[in-house]
């Protein structure tokens, strides 16, 4: 371990003067923001540079896997950079993106899903780019020369739906206070109810039916809409959906960047519906959140619209790749991750852990300001409201999530809300004893609920 040559309070006026944080309101930041800076991590825990151990209660924003620092993780960075760090997939091959790419295929078909292509790309955000992409050129690329045969070119998407940050994910984001101002931007996208409201597979069906050479895919985050909340909805809707996209020939694309690799209790949530998509995208835990790293599946059918001779059709070549893409060392380690799944029977552990989760989430919902509880594999959600029996929220400017998580690290636990939805999501590979510590910590954290309330009231007088 190097040691820590800056003390914590000159990193922080360092981090105050010069960084701007993702999703951050920086005045409050800046002004009064008790910054807390992460040093070190040891399996499912953090330390600050205060020494501080707190559990992991996010994973470290939805990706990590096996925990942080794991000896066998490391050692495949490690064997891997003594190779070599970077080299391009344009033009080359890479020895891990070969195998992690003959893994994946491997690892879906054991899973039950017939995709047999790996695109590669740098994160959740650019997997979902690569998916929309090639989606939309599908379509160009069978079409018959005939002129209007068949311009299929716009999406289906659920409201609430986060698919990453780039302008093409941001088009097919549903999350108003996120994706709002940037519209005018965006390419056009039908968004339909999420599929917890009772009408939103018939909506997707009207819009197929009223414009059927429109659409060139509809794209969901399967059994669970992440960002949005942690709205979760039944594996069936899957099928219904695959049921839709083939009967008006449309694609379906499944951003599975957050449910992929464990996190729903199945290595993926395509499975739970024993369905295919066309297309899959997968990255945060990919590399264990080890590395920046995305992928994107797809099948034979979409990969032959592409295969041509470019003397002959050079448009149907895919134009799109970033310098990064197929990164040894996040391949290298993703390969390690996949072992270690095995090895450690991860996916027995998450069933074990996300009972205990199970028994918390039921003991919370009794609670003051608990209006709703939601719970799949090792994904917990605390909706805290206002009114219990209305389900009001409270005023957004009050943050309670935020000012309860902020609390939260009083009793060692790293949480963030997603505004009133208190989420946890540590590590799939967290110990037993530390799962009942987060657990237990979360629930006696409610009891806060209603001196948190009173002080926003004080704060915010109406
Ligand atoms: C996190 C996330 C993304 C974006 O991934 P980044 O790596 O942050 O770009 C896309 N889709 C879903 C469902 C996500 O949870």
């Amino acid at each position: 371990m190097s040691p820590q040559t800056h003390s914590t309070r000159q990193l922080i006026d360092w981090d105050r003067q010069y960084l701007w944080h993702p999703f951050t309101p920086m005045k409050p930041w800046c002004e009064d923001k008790d910054i807390l800076i992460i040093a070190r991590g040891e399996r499912e825990f953090l330390f600050d540079t205060e020494g501080r151990r707190y559990i992991d209660g996010t994973s470290s924003i939805w990706c990590n896997v096996h925990g942080h620092c794991v000896p066998e993780l490391d050692s495949a960075v490690k064997a891997q950079l003594d190779q070599i760090a970077h080299s391009s997939l344009l033009g080359l091959g890479n020895i891990p993106s070969i195998l992690l790419a003959k893994r994946l295929v491997e690892l879906v078909h054991a899973c039950g899903l017939a995709l047999d292509k790996v695109f590669y790309s740098d994160d959740g955000s650019t997997a979902v780019e690569v998916a929309c992409k090639m989606a939309y050129q599908y379509w160009r690329n069978v079409a018959s020369p005939t002129p209007g045969s068949d311009t299929r070119t716009r999406f289906i998407a659920l409201g609430n739906a986060y698919h990453g940050d780039t302008l093409g994910a941001v088009s097919l984001g549903g999350i108003p206070i996120f994706h709002a101002a940037f519209k005018s931007l965006c390419f056009p996208v039908d968004f339909v109810s999420p599929p917890t409201q009772p009408d939103s597979l018939a909506q997707i069906e009207r819009l197929l039916k009223a414009n059927p050479h429109a659409y060139a895919g509809i794209i969901v985050e399967p059994l669970v809409l992440g960002a949005g909340g942690m709205i979760i909805y039944p594996p069936e809707i899957l099928g219904q959906l695959r049921a839709l996209a083939d009967r008006y020939r449309t694609l379906l694309i499944f951003d599975e960047v957050m449910t992929g690799f464990g996190r729903t209790g199945t290595m993926f949530a395509a499975e739970q519906g024993r369905v295919t998509p066309d297309l899959l995208c997968l990255s945060k835990g990919l590399t264990a959140g080890y590395m920046p790293l995305g992928v994107t599946l797809t099948t034979r059918k979409i990969f032959d619209a592409f295969y041509a001779d470019p003397r002959v059709n050079p448009e149907k070549t895919f134009f799109h790749g970033h310098t990064f893409t197929g990164h040894p060392l996040a391949c290298a380690v993703a390969l390690a991750s996949l072992d270690l799944f095995d090895q450690t029977h991860l996916l027995v552990h998450v069933q074990r852990m996300s009972a205990i989760l199970a028994k918390t989430l039921e003991k919370a919902r009794k609670y003051p300001y608990v209006g709703d509880v939601r719970h799949l594999g090792l994904i917990g959600a605390i909706e805290l409201v206002a009114d219990k029996t209305s389900r009001t929220p409270f005023p957004s400017a009050w943050r309670v999530g935020g000012a309860l998580c902020t609390k939260m690290r009083s009793l060692n636990l790293l949480m963030r809300p997603l505004a009133d939805v208190i989420v946890i999501m540590p590590p799939l590979a967290i110990r037993e004893e530390n799962m009942r510590h987060l657990c237990d910590g979360v629930l006696n954290s409610l009891q806060w609920l209603p001196e948190i309330v009173a002080q926003k009231t004080r704060e915010f007088p109406t």
